[in-house]
């Protein structure tokens, strides 16, 4: 008896979660069309929305190795031993996550790991389709998807068996498939948001802005202003500054605040108000972000919340994974991570249950979704222990490491 031939598989959303998704499928012999909604990055450069880096765990590296990428990401990563806290008073601890360097996590840049997973799908023989945002998904007997090039505005159609979701936390596959049959949607708004600010390499600071200390640094040919392998956090109560290391000697500081009261994006509304509350509450962080005015008026506050999903699937016709069916607040710095689970996970039933996607798809669900409720719920306690930094360092960074 012959095994079923591997059906065609149609992915929407070529971010993270999806090109993974596509080098795992396309490995495993799937012809793999994925639909993106940007222009191709190796033209157009990325044009990522949200934020610049991002924290890999051992949870993520586990899907890259598979992909056969931890050579490439290793040399684009910046390993992070631990959390640097910065006290008000100016004096900072570095606690560790673990005993030695086998514990740590690494900071990547979203748009060259992005780059990086593209690539290696269309090695493994995925074709990606860019320009193509999806607008609307017409279930029958199989999926008929309706595209929009936004460059020159015109229209493309794909039909296909079925289809997979890895198109972010505002899915528009979500959207066509609660049309067809409601999910059970929830979305929480955390009621606080997110603004990025950098701290330049060395060698990229304004000469006269320079402290002395980073002077020192720069004469000595180094290119990183605070501690190069540290995810720093500047915890303040109601709110927290962090950032992380990028491999050219840069830092992303994400400012988290509130989105009402006072301090919050209300009241700090403008570069004035915001170098008022950086000169209050982060002063050691003023000399280094030498663009803070115009980083604050030039940049997005990004907005954060819990996305809850009763169903991620459509019967055998479209499933959800990713942000798509679990987007989350960053604050295990696990979104991603956890996406990358998905990834590993769905790829492994496809090849041995491809010929019931219906059990299949509900099989994924049954076993993803305690994992994902899970880190929804750590990530949003992780938030107040943060900007507290008052509870059990030890612990806490053992369950940052995904240990506890
Ligand atoms: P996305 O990365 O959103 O990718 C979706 C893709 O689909 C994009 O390429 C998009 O262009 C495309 N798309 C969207 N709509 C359409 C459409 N209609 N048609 C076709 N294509 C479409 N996670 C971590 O693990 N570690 C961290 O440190 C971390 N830090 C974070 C910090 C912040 C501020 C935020 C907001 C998130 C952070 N995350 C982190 C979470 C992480 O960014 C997400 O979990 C991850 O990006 C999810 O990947 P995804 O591929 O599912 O979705």
């Amino acid at each position: 008896m012959h095994a079923m031939p591997k059906p065609a598989i149609a992915l929407v959303g070529g971010g993270l979660v999806g090109a993974l998704l596509a080098t795992l499928l396309a490995r495993r012999g799937f012809a793999v069309e994925v639909f993106e909604r940007r222009p191709d990055p190796h033209q157009a450069g990325y044009l990522g929305g949200r934020s610049i880096n991002l924290a890999l765990a051992e949870r993520g590296l586990h899907g890259l190795r598979l992909a056969g990428l931890t050579d490439e990401v290793m040399r684009l990563a910046v390993m992070m031993r631990g959390r640097m806290v910065h006290h008000r008073d100016g004096h900072s601890e570095l606690l560790r996550y673990g005993r030695d360097d086998s514990e740590v996590i690494w900071s990547i840049s979203r748009g060259r790991l992005n780059i990086a997973l593209i690539d290696a799908a269309e090695s493994a023989g995925a074709r990606f389709h860019f320009s193509r945002r999806l607008e609307t998904a017409l279930f029958g007997q199989g999926v008929k998807l309706r595209f929009r090039d936004d460059l020159d505005g015109s229209a493309h159609e794909h039909t296909a068996a079925f289809v997979l979701g890895a198109d972010g936390a505002g899915s528009a596959l979500r959207t066509a498939m609660q049309l067809e049959r409601p999910l059970g949607e929830r979305i929480e708004e955390l009621g606080h948001g997110y603004k990025e600010l950098e701290i330049p390499a060395l060698p990229d600071f304004p000469a006269a802005t320079l402290p002395t200390a980073a002077a020192e640094k720069l004469a000595r040919g180094e290119a990183f202003a605070i501690e190069r392998n540290a995810l720093h956090i500047w915890p303040r109560g109601a709110y927290m500054c962090i950032a992380l290391p990028n491999a050219e000697g840069s830092f992303t500081v994400t400012l988290f605040l509130p989105s009402q009261g006072d301090p919050s994006f209300a009241t700090v509304d403008g570069p004035a108000a915001a170098r008022a509350l950086f000169e209050r509450d982060f002063a050691d962080l003023v000399p280094l972000i030498p663009e803070l005015e115009t980083d604050f008026a030039t940049n997005p506050v990004g907005v954060l919340a819990t996305l809850y999903l009763d169903r991620w699937h459509l019967d055998g016709r479209a499933m959800l994974l990713g942000d798509a069916a679990h987007a989350i607040v960053p604050f295990h710095g696990q979104g991603m991570n956890c996406g990358f689970e998905d990834a590993v996970e769905l790829a492994e039933l496809l090849d041995e249950h491809h010929d019931d996607l219906e059990w299949t798809f509900a099989e994924f669900e049954r076993r993803r979704r305690p994992n994902a409720e899970a880190i929804a719920a750590m990530a949003l306690e992780n938030y107040v222990e943060m900007r507290d930094s008052v509870a059990d360092a030890g612990f806490l960074l053992r369950r940052e490491l995904g240990r506890v």
